[in-house]
């Protein structure tokens, strides 16, 4: 589809599967590569909702021994930031002393990473690093290191892929960006 109406939206395609597909393959030999060496256990956290296909389709990818974690964060309405980040599923399990990788769908103004990497460290891993699949440098200005990232993109509102608007259109199996 070269178009998709959600929530009376127009959004156009941006990135075809094969295209995402390249994008996750790439991550996925970076993380490899860092993890090949690793002695200690190896954890994945993925940020729920927008993460869940990323991380589906990621760890499938990973030739290394490693646990999967979930967590669900909020900071969104609609097409805009809340400036807040609200905790709707919290970890459950002890991290101190294992890698953590954290795994995100898009870092756009950087807050909810940079309050997740801060409740993380707290915890004492004895490593951590951030994998994300798209990053708006624009809006967060580089100010957090993102050490796998498959795309950076200017400010659009992307959905598909996991992303969505007001939950709808995260069964996309490509992204589209709205149409302004
Ligand atoms: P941040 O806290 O970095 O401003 O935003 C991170 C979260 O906001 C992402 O995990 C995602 O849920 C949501 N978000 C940010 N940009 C977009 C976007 O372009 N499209 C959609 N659908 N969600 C976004």
């Amino acid at each position: 589809m070269n178009s998709v109406s959600i929530e009376g939206k127009t959004f156009d395609l941006y990135l075809s599967r094969d295209q995402i597909n390249n994008l996750v393959n790439d991550i996925a030999i970076s993380i490899n590569q860092y993890a090949a060496d690793l002695a200690e256990p190896v954890i994945l956290i993925s940020i729920l909702d927008g993460s869940f296909m990323f991380m589906s389709d990621l760890v499938r990818k990973l030739d290394f021994q490693h646990k999967i974690e979930f967590v669900k964060l909020k900071s969104y309405d609609g097409l805009t930031s809340t400036k807040t980040v609200q905790y709707l599923l919290e970890l459950d399990t002890d991290i101190e002393g294992k890698h953590i990788i954290i795994v995100e769908d898009i870092i756009d103004t950087g807050l909810t990473i940079e309050s997740f990497v801060a409740k993380i460290r707290s915890k004492n891993p004895l490593s951590l690093k951030i994998a994300a699949l798209f990053s708006k440098p624009e809006v967060h200005n580089d100010i957090i290191n993102i050490d796998f990232l498959g795309q950076e993109i200017p400010p659009l509102f992307i959905v598909g892929y996991g992303l969505d608007l007001n939950g709808f259109g995260r069964n996309l199996p490509e992204i589209y960006n709205l149409r302004i």
